[in-house]
């Protein structure tokens, strides 16, 4: 018995066919298969979750005319596309700072918000005094919105407690997800997000490698904890670019996947640093230099940008297109965070396209088959293509770019989420 059939769709948005990552002017292009007069189109995942077949419906049925399916869709005057991939997001914290945001529009300083408690420091006291059922509770309601928005796959960092105990309830409280949840997860130790209060950089660069690694190691071996990625926030004040290049080794050599924040206020050639590594992806980039650029298009690490912080922190834009014109894979993330409350992808690529200047094509490359990529999970992830996880949205319009262009009506246009052939969102 095969999981799911959907026949009949107007459009069946395949991404990247064969091209794996887009880089550069291949991000202008996406894959479409377009439905001929009386033909539409017909798509199969099978008993694993994989997607067996891909083609117009007198093909598919042919092919599986004896077949049974546990789940048959009707994609009449749909278009369906893959699931959404969030390549950055930091959803496990308790303690909002929806009162930070109203200062912030009444003028506050970041110094006045400080010294009223505010900041990253607020969420980490309360993240650490918060229980893992509380925070798995926050997580969940989180990551079923975004699986309502149609991100199938997401990145999900820890870095909410700076010291290794609640750094690993953190990575706990994920792995729970990733077990309990219809939504795939990358998981991120992000030990090094900011400088505890009481210590030096360098004490806290100590204590990732000295403290934090050993523990998330020994239980990784065990194991007990599954953890895909390490990212250190690189910036002037923060973790220099010494510190961060250690980190990251240190993550590197326990298996971990390099991929960070840098050159986002400050340009540190953390994206130089980054590409000598091999890092896998690089966030933000508001700050990269053209060497920067030059040496991310050379190693092949994919950039991944972050339009909601541009646009709700008002910084300058990264150069997108100077990286796409230099060849560069750019990715989308949400960065999700207690300072800038997002989990739509639809929104984030709207954004891209206005705040960025991306095309709806490179946009819609950028949050999937790129921000898979961002997470080494482009081979399995990020596009409709047959050995691929069957991860899909389908939308109640012929033409997908209404996902972009109807900014905020991503609930209406939304009609099916899809996860390993499982319809895991049904919108009546
Ligand atoms: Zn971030």
């Amino acid at each position: 018995m095969k999981k799911l059939l959907v026949h009949s769709a107007s459009q069946l948005v395949t991404v990247s066919s064969g091209r794996g990552k887009l880089g550069g002017s291949d991000m202008r292009c996406v894959d479409v298969l377009q439905a001929e007069k009386g033909r539409g189109l017909s798509l199969v995942v099978d008993a694993q979750g994989l997607i067996e077949g891909i083609d117009y419906d007198d093909v598919i049925a042919r092919a599986y005319g004896n077949c049974q399916f546990q789940n048959t869709v009707d994609a009449t005057g749909h278009c369906v596309i893959p699931g959404f991939v969030d390549a950055h997001t930091h959803p496990v914290w308790a303690g909002d700072r929806l009162h930070e945001f109203s200062m912030k529009l009444e003028g506050a300083t970041y110094m006045e918000i400080h010294q009223a408690g505010g900041g990253i420091h607020y969420t980490v006291d309360h993240t650490r005094n918060a229980s893992d059922d509380e925070l798995f509770k926050g997580l969940c309601g989180r990551l079923r919105q975004m699986l309502q928005a149609g991100t199938t796959l997401v990145e999900c960092k820890s870095g909410y407690g700076l010291e290794a105990e609640t750094e690993l309830k953190q990575l706990r409280v994920i792995d729970r997800a990733r077990m309990e949840l219809p939504v795939d997860i990358s998981s991120t130790f992000l030990g090094a997000h900011a400088v505890p209060k009481g210590k030096s950089s360098e004490e806290a660069t100590n204590d990732v490698l000295n403290v934090q690694l050993p523990r998330l190691k020994s239980l990784m071996d065990n194991g007990d904890l599954k953890v895909d990625n390490i990212d250190v926030f690189c910036e002037k004040g923060v973790f220099d670019l010494q510190q961060s290049g250690r980190i990251l080794q240190a993550g590197k050599s326990i298996g971990l996947n390099l991929n960070f924040h840098g050159e986002e206020i400050t340009q540190l050639k953390s994206a130089e640093m980054g590409a000598d590594l091999g890092a896998l992806a690089i966030s933000h980039l508001e700050e990269i230099s053209d060497d920067g650029i030059s040496a991310m298009a050379q190693s092949g690490s994919v950039a991944v940008v972050l339009p909601t912080t541009a646009y709700i922190l008002r910084l300058k834009p990264p150069p997108v297109r100077k990286m796409i014109d230099e060849g560069i894979a750019v990715a989308l993330g949400s960065d999700f965070n207690p300072n800038a409350y997002c989990l739509s992808m639809p929104m984030v690529m709207h954004l891209a396209c206005i705040l960025f200047r991306m095309s709806m094509s490179e946009s819609l490359a950028a949050a999937t088959i790129n921000a898979a990529a961002a997470l080494g999970k482009e081979d399995t992830h990020g596009s409709l293509e047959v050995g691929k996880v069957g991860n899909m949205v389908i939308l109640e319009t012929d033409r997908w770019e209404n996902i972009i262009y109807q900014f905020g009506c991503q609930e209406k246009l939304i009609k099916y989420v899809i996860t390993h052939g499982n319809v895991v969102w049904q919108n009546f």
